[in-house]
């Protein structure tokens, strides 16, 4: 069995990116998202062990200290990692895994991984993007400020990224994201470890 791929995945809050990664593995057998630890407080709606490992601070220092995390970054006042034995599993299992983290933790893993695929998805426009974020809960002027200055910090790194995807037409981005997983599927090293039996004898 080959194994998986490291997907990298990130955005600005407001680009569409839980939802289009969440189409995404609902499209395509044999790929899953990493669940993240993390210290910030659950939100409504949340499940832990399904959208986070919703973790203390002690705990997460712990997992630090264990050598737990691939890649671990404080993002807006809380902590976020990926756990090492997990990702590692599913990958050894021949899974696509997503990864989705910000810029620091796409930076870490980069480092030790450099064949993971890295993806950036923007929005289609700024406006597009205030309008967005302003949909989110509150219209308060400062929140929706800091939100933009938040979103435009983390597009600020967007080529450091191997593809870009811009999320105008929701289906298109999906189009997009699907033929970038596919054609990983294709590649020359992975299709000589699934079908090395098939690979010979058709030299033979
Ligand atoms: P949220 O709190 O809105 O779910 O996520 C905030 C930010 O944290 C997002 O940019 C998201 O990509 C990032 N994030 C989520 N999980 C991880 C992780 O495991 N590692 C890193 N480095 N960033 C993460």
């Amino acid at each position: 069995m080959s194994q998986g791929t490291l997907f990298i995945i990130s955005a600005p809050s407001g680009a569409g990116k839980t939802t289009l990664v969440r189409e995404l593995i609902e499209s395509l057998d044999g790929i899953q998202v990493s669940v993240s630890h993390t210290t910030r407080g659950q939100r409504r709606g949340e499940v832990d062990g399904v959208n986070y490992h919703f973790v203390t601070v002690d705990e997460f220092e712990a997992m630090i200290a264990r050598g737990e995390f691939f890649e671990y970054a404080r993002v807006f006042d809380n902590f976020y990692g990926t756990s090492r034995p997990a990702v590692k599993a599913l990958l050894e299992a021949g899974q696509d895994v997503i990864l989705e983290i910000d810029w620091q933790g796409a930076r870490q893993v980069r480092e030790q991984l450099p064949d993971a695929v890295s993806i950036f998805i923007l929005p289609p426009s700024r406006d597009e993007l205030e309008r967005r974020l302003a949909s989110r809960g509150t219209d308060e002027h400062a929140t929706i400020a800091r939100r933009m200055r938040d979103a435009v910090s983390e597009m600020s790194h967007y080529d450091e990224y191997d593809y870009l995807v811009i999320n105008d037409d929701f289906t298109t981005a999906l189009r997009e994201l699907q033929a970038l997983v596919i054609s990983r599927r294709l590649s020359l090293a992975r299709v000589q470890e699934s079908h090395g039996p098939l690979l010979a004898a058709l030299l033979s």
